[in-house]
């Protein structure tokens, strides 16, 4: 960032002359003044001035008679903040010369649309012209100007004008003299709103796009599966669903704020959420398993073109469409594609189904947007992409690339190879996959992760660090954007907990200017979405985050409880000592990491609880991580329930052993504790349902047809009971009233 303090006298001059009828006021004693250093995404160039801005004093927002419906839709906007925050409605002007200004006020025009604001704006720079998405924020005495390259860069000027005005109200300061020249150095900054598992509400994803829209997120890659109503197929649709009409009046309103809705249909491997119907069986490529489409049947095409056609239609105005395409794991199975196999192998069925896709989508306008794993991996490139640490590199890099190079005709011409790396994105061949598309004209969009399949929370000791490193990569690069994806619903994640990641990816995107380190990062990702006088929030998040590993597998023998296969440990029972020769001992470990956890839940909830009494926006998020912090804390509460069965089992069979009774009244202490540890953990989980529900409707409903050979447990239940599933199935209390006996 530039940060250059000099006195603008001359600018000031022409201010005050032009607004010489304003009376300026005087600034409060001692009132702290904000300057430009908390803005999310960091601006690209800011010059401090010497003057001040004084936002109460505002009381006009002027525009050009000649101003288009959307610098009119602009003004209202700023105009509501305004109010938000000041408590005072602005009047919008629409003038005819710069003349006509005569009160304190913010201009918005568009660079060169007006004579009149051409020569108002005539000291300032001119915003980058290769940009749409650059702008001019001149901020001075009595006046803010704001020029657009275009509404878009408009939009985007009046957004960092709103964080200047919120951290003003924030702070009772008043916003520092600056000249702030502005773009993206990513043009397409993207998000993934992805519902496999469960959907969220209309209303709550509305406020979600507004906020995004914020700190200028300018896509949504809207992963429907089964909650978009598909009217060709009504059999897909789960019963918590949009319809086409819902999605379109979200794409209207989307675009009010500058942000598309890119829909993302799976439509050859993922298909698990349509081809577990039995009416689609005869397209599985394996007639047993639902993840994949056959690429040689007609019918494969003409259904999923249906689906492509009804979301294509529902998000008008939209230039992209992702295909997915990812991960196809059964292919050449079926007779028709055994023998097709032969002749062009795995990569040339692919690259059948890609081109059909293609050309469909084509003649409808939009551009496809597709993963890029399938061609790496028939290619033999995914190992050298994924560690740049592989000795025969060069080797299987150059027999790799050979392959993509005869077959380079075959990829459509306009298309988005989605290049997705959940580690840094700096390995080797992961940078030279990227030159190599750049070589080729090709476009391509870096794909990071807020979070894979993991529950709960990310894990913040290496998130946001890949989004940082791979997204400065993509802009370094100069490649066509980023994509930040949230896999969280695998696990049935809350969508509360990827707005860390989605800020970075912005932050990343959108300038060179951003923090250098994630700990400054961290600090202004707080400051700016809860306000500026929380404290320990980055703390509790991070004790929270490293709690969620206990939560997940400490009870697990073998995996854990987000997906299918795991093993409980033995409980302590009455059948025999374990080889520690005490149960006590035999899970001392474990015991003594539960009173640890228990702690660390305490502590972080507590700092959350009191931070939501302290955050000027965004309570509801930490509501959502009081919740997981109370439901592993209560987690911790059945673990050491378990101690108690532990030291009661210890007892009696060394009064067995010894042919006494066992002891009764030590057998109902026992009992109530686990009965009560076990009540506490249903009712923190209701708890936790009543916060959740609040932003998302339950999945399925009546009627819902679960997807039986999905590994995630959170697509193995209806409701958020996923959550629970695994001490359900425990059955702490079931265990000791056997152990009555
Ligand atoms: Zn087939």
């Amino acid at each position: 960032m530039y940060l250059i303090f000099k006195s603008d006298n001359y600018l000031k001059f022409i201010l005050i002359s032009l607004v010489g009828s304003i009376s300026l006021g005087c600034q409060k004693t001692g009132q702290s003044i904000v300057d430009s250093k908390n803005l999310l995404p960091a601006p690209q160039k800011v010059e401090m001035t010497s003057s001040i801005f004084e936002p109460d004093k505002t009381e006009k927002i002027y525009i050009f008679s000649v101003a288009g419906q959307e610098t009119h839709s602009i003004a209202e906007m700023l105009e509501d903040q305004f109010e938000k925050l000041y408590g005072k409605g602005l009047s919008v002007e629409s003038i005819t010369s710069k003349d006509e200004i005569s009160r304190q006020g913010v201009v918005l025009g568009i660079s060169g649309e007006n004579d009149s604001f051409t020569e108002l704006t005539s000291q300032l720079p001119s915003p980058l012209n290769d940009s749409d998405e650059s702008y001019i924020l001149n901020v001075s005495e009595g006046l803010v100007i704001i020029s657009g390259a275009s509404d878009r860069g408009l939009f985007y000027g009046v957004q960092t004008l709103i964080q200047l005005l919120e951290d003003a109200k924030w702070k009772d300061a008043t916003i520092a003299g600056m000249r702030v020249e502005d773009w993206p150095d990513l043009e397409l900054r993207w998000v993934h709103y992805n519902y496999f598992f469960h959907l969220d509400r209309f209303e709550y994803i509305k406020e979600s796009i507004k906020k995004l829209a914020k700190y200028k997120i300018n896509g949504i890659v809207f992963e429907f599966e089964d909650t978009f109503a598909y009217r060709s197929y009504p059999f897909v649709v789960s019963p918590n669903s949009f319809t086409p009409e819902q999605i379109r009046e979200l794409t209207q309103f989307a675009h009010q704020y500058y942000v598309d809705i890119v829909p993302l249909v799976q439509g050859f491997g993922h298909a698990g959420y349509l081809l577990k119907h039995e009416e689609l069986k005869h397209l599985r490529e394996d007639p047993e398993i639902y993840q994949s489409f056959c690429p040689l049947k007609e019918e494969t095409y003409d259904f999923i073109f249906d689906l492509f056609e009804e979301t294509i239609n529902a998000t008008p105005g939209v230039k992209f469409f992702h295909i997915g395409a990812d991960e196809v794991r059964h292919m050449g199975k079926c007779d028709l594609c055994k023998e097709k196999k032969k002749e062009v192998g795995d990569l040339g069925l692919y690259l059948t189904w890609l081109d059909r896709v293609n050309v469909f989508m084509e003649s409808k306008g939009r551009t496809v947007v597709f993963w890029d794993d399938m061609p790496m991996k028939h290619a033999g490139l995914w190992q050298v992409i994924r560690n740049d640490a592989d000795t025969t590199f060069e080797e299987t890099w150059n027999s790799g690339i050979s392959k993509l190079d005869k077959i380079i005709t075959r990829f459509p011409e306009d298309g988005v190879f989605m290049r997705w790396n959940y580690q840094l994105g700096r390995e080797k061949g992961n940078v030279n996959i990227l030159d190599w598309y750049a070589k080729n004209n090709f476009k391509a969009m870096a794909a990071t992760a807020v979070i894979g399949d993991w529950p709960l929370i990310p894990k913040y000791n290496w998130m946001p660090a890949n989004i940082k490193s791979f997204v400065s990569l993509a802009a370094e690069k100069g490649i066509l954007g980023e994509l930040c994806t949230a896999w969280g619903d695998d696990s049935g994640n809350h969508f509360e907990v990827y707005w860390v990641g989605f800020l970075a990816a912005s932050e990343y995107a959108w300038s060179g200017a951003s923090p250098t380190t994630l700990d400054e990062y961290w600090e202004k990702y707080v400051y700016r979405f809860f306000g500026p006088d929380t404290n320990g929030l980055i703390e509790a998040f991070h004790i929270l985050s490293e709690r969620v590993d206990f939560w997940d597998s400490s009870l697990m023998k073998k995996g854990n409880k987000r997906r299918i296969g795991y093993e409980h440990i033995t409980l302590p029972n009455l059948d025999s000592l374990p080889e520690a020769g005490s149960w006590v001992k035999h899970y001392k470990a474990l015991f003594d990491s539960a009173r640890v956890e228990k702690a660390r839940c305490i502590e972080a909830t507590a700092i959350l609880k009191k931070q939501i009494g302290v955050v000027k926006d965004n309570a509801y998020n930490l509501e959502v991580f009081v919740t997981m912090g109370e439901l592993m804390e209560s987690y911790t509460d059945l673990v050491l329930s378990i101690e108690r069965i532990a030291v009661y089992c210890d007892k009696n069979l060394s009064l067995m052993k010894d042919g006494e009774e066992p002891v009764k009244e030590e057998y109902s202490e026992m009992t109530d504790r686990v009965e009560e540890a076990w009540n506490d953990y249903l009712s923190t989980y209701e708890r936790l349902k009543k916060v959740w529900e609040i932003a998302r409707y339950p999945k399925g409903g009546e009627g819902y047809m679960l997807n039986d050979q999905t590994h995630y447990m959170a697509g193995r239940t209806t409701d958020l009971s996923y959550l629970i599933l695994a001490e359900q199935e425990l059955d702490l209390v079931g265990h000791v009233r056997k152990l009555s006996r």
